[in-house]
């Protein structure tokens, strides 16, 4: 029997009243497991109403009522860690180890959230003219919306909520519609963990249910994750509509190595960063850029690397990647290596014919490694979001540097060198919003901030860290004057202060 999941609002389970529902396979062996209700604007709005209802009392409990249930919520989400990740699996196809990963790296914005009375001190000067005092405080938005991308699906989703409730917002989510069943637990365990009903809601959909979101008057602030495009159009609409606006999109992350690097760990780096979770990751390494006469001994190692990566089903313990999220998508991909030659790319490994024996319908392909890819070339300008690595090749750091700032996109980069001075000028240099320094994947830590530059990140705003606080707050300063019991009346003044 096909499984159903519904929405959530108010503390409980919502059946889907629009009558339409989208299907949820499973990659690894292409069957339809699930349907999910897609949202109407009437369901929608009945999202928003249960959570201004819970704003009302909500936005006023105190930090303590707040951070305690947020502990709670944390032993909860780490207890069920294994049964996040089955769900993950499920839905998405990546492997156990990975989807734990996501969840673990989700944990660490509830711990931040869990100490957000350290966040929210405010300011004070004392003094600042006689007998006048002024304080900065940070104040609640209300209702918050998140619409979330089909590749973390518990990840991105904490990316957002745990700030947005402790900073006292009440919040809408619209989950991936490919992969909704991961939402729906957090859901639970938030209400298991106390939170009063209406704080969190689940809504499922498409299109829709995400415009709904954009032009509802009471919705005050929305944050994205998702592909460019979308993202593009989210901040848009949501900023016509006078909306707080955070849209995170697509990528393609370089990496540069430089001739002095230590080229077995590169190679591995690369491997691990380029073909994790099959390259559907905002901060995979998609482009290697081989600075000097190191290029053809980089992609041998590379390729003697890539060729062992372990493929199957994601709950299998010996798999070390799994299958793409849909077939559609899987087809995408290969056409990129299927057009890669004619481009002028050359074909190292091509793993467009890959298949698992006994889960032939699933969504699977191989490992592909493309060398000497022209900029010109599709496989290059595209984010892929697949297992396709382009090697480029460069004379000097700065053709490298001039090859990855000319790229629309700036969400992260790596450089892999052993020389200080040249890293150092690479972190000044580099046009992205996160820089890792023989690091592959420099995901910030919780208690700093994500996000991209250029066409990575389209708002002010980058997400978690002290820039989620911000985002999820809106700054108040009051100036406070207390005359002295012994002061004489000030009298009138009609002069402006000075
Ligand atoms: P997507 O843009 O297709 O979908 C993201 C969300 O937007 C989903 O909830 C989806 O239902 C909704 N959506 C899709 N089309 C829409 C439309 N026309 N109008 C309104 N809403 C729409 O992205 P995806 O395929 O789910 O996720 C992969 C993309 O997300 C990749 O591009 C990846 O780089 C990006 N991503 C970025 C980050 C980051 O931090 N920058 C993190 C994770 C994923």
């Amino acid at each position: 029997m096909t499984k159903i999941v519904n929405h959530w609002i108010g503390g409980k389970t919502v059946e889907g009243a629009s009558g339409t529902y989208g299907p949820v396979t499973d990659p690894a062996t292409g069957a339809v497991t699930t349907k999910v209700a897609f949202a109407s604007v009437e369901e929608v709005d009945a999202a928003v109403a249960t959570a201004k209802d819970a704003f009302a009392t909500w936005g006023q409990s105190s930090l303590a009522q707040r951070t305690s249930i947020l502990f709670k919520f944390r032993a909860l989400l780490d207890a069920n860690r294994d049964a996040i990740a089955e769900l993950i699996t499920a839905e998405h196809g990546k492997v156990h180890s990975d989807a734990l990963g996501e969840v673990a790296r989700g944990l660490e914005i509830v711990d931040l959230a869990c100490g957000i009375n350290v966040q929210l001190k405010g300011e004070l000067s004392t003094q600042v003219a006689s007998r006048v005092d002024v304080a900065a405080i940070r104040q609640p938005l209300g209702v918050v919306a998140g619409i979330t991308p089909f590749n973390f699906p518990a990840m991105v989703p904490m990316w957002m909520f745990p700030i947005a409730i402790a900073t006292g917002n009440t919040f809408v989510l619209k989950p991936s519609e490919k992969d909704p069943s991961a939402a729906v637990k957090i859901a639970e365990l938030l209400s298991e963990a106390g939170l009063p009903d209406g704080v969190f809601n689940v809504v499922h959909g498409d299109k829709v249910a995400v415009d709904r979101l954009l032009e509802h008057p009471d919705v005050k602030a929305v944050s994205f994750v998702g592909s460019t495009p979308i993202a593009r159009y989210i901040h848009t609409t949501a900023s016509a509509n006078g909306k707080r606006v955070q849209a995170l999109g697509g990528a393609k992350n370089h990496m540069l190595v430089l001739p002095d690097a230590d080229l077995d760990a590169a190679a591995d780096a690369a491997v691990s960063a380029a073909y994790g979770s099959a390259g559907e990751r905002c901060m995979a390494i998609s482009a290697v850029v081989a600075v000097g006469a190191i290029g053809d001994t980089l992609v041998e190692k590379i390729r003697e690397r890539a060729e062992k990566i372990k493929i199957g089903p994601g709950n299998d313990p010996a798999s070390e990647m799994g299958p793409l999220i849909t077939k559609v998508h899987r087809d995408k991909v290969a056409s990129y290596v299927e057009n890669a030659a004619a481009e002028g790319c050359e074909v190292v490994l091509d793993g467009t014919g890959y298949t698992v024996e006994g889960f032939e319908d699933g969504h699977w392909i191989g490992i592909s490694l493309l060398d000497k890819v022209p900029t010109s070339a599709k496989a290059y300008q595209d984010e892929i979001f697949g297992p396709v690595l382009c090697v480029l090749r460069a004379e000097t750091y700065e053709e490298g540097v001039a090859l990855i700032n000319a790229s629309p996109f700036g969400n992260g980069t790596a450089i892999f060198t052993r020389d200080g001075g040249a890293a150092r000028r690479f972190q000044l240099e580099i046009e992205a919003g996160m820089v890792g320094v023989n690091v592959p994947i420099p995901v910030p830590v919780g208690y700093h901030s994500f996000g991209g530059w250029k066409d990575s990140l389209f708002g002010d705003h980058h997400i978690y860290g002290n820039d989620g606080t911000h985002f999820y707050t809106r700054g108040k300063v009051v100036t406070t004057r207390w005359p002295d019991p012994a002061d004489a009346p000030a009298g009138v003044d009609l002069g402006f202060p000075r």
